[in-house]
């Protein structure tokens, strides 16, 4: 049968193409060899990438190499499930066999059964709407527009508050508006000038904030536990103390839980039981499960009638793929009771970190934890980690941050802290 001849062949002949086939071609080749691949064709911005993973099922990946390692890291929180979900992969793939992808001129039953989902979930008030990115800096852009349309007349020429208040420490991603938004001189400094009228405030300092808020402020962005700054949660009474000030000058209080969202915590959000509604709620990370996909959630009527037809957009944003990929997620996470494991083994590993020799302090909720050592090696506990089979990160020079699958086990999550002694003198040895 000749596939090229026969049009109709040619397809069946596709089918049977593995994905080796077309990614490689001579064989499989060693991780040092991709390395020499990936620096001669890709852009160095993430510096030399740590391993080459080709394969993933549950909390394990295993290298180019075949070496085998536990992923503590989820793809910085994005793994919720794991790699390889059984049910997440089936319902990928049966969505894409159905209908993959239709632009926003259309909708579909996967984009619509997604945000009723998540609009339930949040306990979102009467008015509540959604718009789908495919990314955190997506969902922060837009609510970044969403704050410029505050106060502003319907086209927008009067009446503008010009201000947004966020943090130090924040960071809420890297394109302009979100770049603008993240406080970290070294990622800002090299793209100034950035959207004007953001102004970074001291990290938890109430007096600070309600100094900072006035008429001409349009919002104020809060991560309620800063995951890039070394997993730091904002001290009890702050998301009070800033819903009151904001709403008392007609700001926005607009959370970024791209991080902290969709049971990373233990909760579906990090500030569920913080006792205030905000105006606005950016999710992504864990969202898709691993597939890309993010998304703004404005609360009530006012404030999801911010930006009108033809203010915002996207191509691929909320598409059938995507959103069926949440819908699985989301219904994995409820139906297989994940945030009751989040919230036991979150605890088991910050008892059992805190005890650790070299480890002077452990933060986060659930599975979103930091934790400092007393010398500067984290980069060092980084390597030492993998040599030893395990994916950590350090945000900081001190400070270790783990985000593990939300279905890590107790005996796995045993396994590091087991092998956490050895890690940390291999590293101290290693300076
Ligand atoms: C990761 C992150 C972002 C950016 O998300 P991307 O998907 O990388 O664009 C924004 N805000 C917070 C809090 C994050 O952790």
């Amino acid at each position: 049968m000749n596939a090229v001849k026969t049009g109709s062949h040619a397809a069946s002949t596709l089918e049977k193409t593995p994905v080796g086939d077309l990614v490689d071609g001579k064989g499989h080749s060693s991780g040092a060899e991709w390395l020499t691949r990936y620096s001669t064709s890709l852009m160095g911005v993430f510096g030399t990438p740590q391993r080459v993973l080709v394969r993933g099922a549950g909390c394990l990946v295993w290298d180019a190499d075949g070496k085998e390692y536990l992923d503590l890291l989820g793809g910085i929180a994005v793994n919720a499930l794991g790699h390889a979900h059984p049910f997440v992969t089936s319902v990928i793939s049966s969505q894409l066999a159905t209908l993959g992808h239709v632009s926003n001129f259309f909708t579909s039953p996967t984009q619509i059964a997604l945000a009723e989902k998540l609009l339930a979930l949040t306990h979102a008030p009467a008015g509540s709407k959604v718009f789908f990115t495919n990314s955190g800096t997506e969902a922060n852009e837009a609510a970044f527009k969403l704050a410029r349309r505050n106060g502003a007349s319907p086209d927008g020429t009067t009446g503008k508050r010009t201000k947004i208040i966020a943090l130090e420490g924040a960071f809420h991603g890297r394109t302009m508006g979100a770049l603008a938004l993240t406080a970290k001189e070294a990622y800002r400094a090299p793209f100034e000038p950035l959207p004007g009228g953001v102004v970074h405030i001291p990290f938890g300092d109430v007096a600070a904030l309600e100094a900072a808020i006035d008429e001409t402020v349009a919002a104020v962005f809060l991560e309620p536990i800063q995951g890039e700054a070394g997993v730091r949660p904002l001290p009890p009474g702050y998301l009070k103390a800033a819903r009151e000030a904001t709403t008392k000058a007609g700001a926005l209080l607009i959370l970024d839980e791209v991080q902290t969202g969709i049971g990373r915590t233990g909760k579906w959000l990090a500030t569920e039981d913080a006792g205030i509604v905000p105006d606005a709620v950016t999710l992504a990370k864990g969202l898709g499960g691993g597939f890309p996909i993010g998304a703004l959630l404005t609360f009530g009527e006012r404030t999801s009638s911010l930006l009108s037809a033809g203010q915002h957009g996207t191509t691929f944003g909320g598409n059938p793929v995507a959103t069926a990929a949440a819908l699985a997620t989301l219904h994995a996470i409820e139906s297989q009771r994940v945030l009751e494991n989040v919230a036991v083994v979150g605890d088991y590993l910050r008892t059992g970190l805190a005890a650790v020799d070299g480890v002077t302090e452990v933060r986060g909720e659930g599975l979103l934890i930091g934790f400092d050592l007393d010398a500067d090696v984290a980069p060092a506990v980084v390597t030492a980690g993998l040599d030893a089979g395990f994916i950590v990160n350090s945000p900081g020079p001190r400070t270790i941050r783990l985000a593990p699958p939300l279905v890590l086990t107790k005996d796995q999550a045993g396994t590091f802290l087991a092998a956490l002694p050895a890690i940390l003198q291999t590293a101290k040895d290693a300076q």
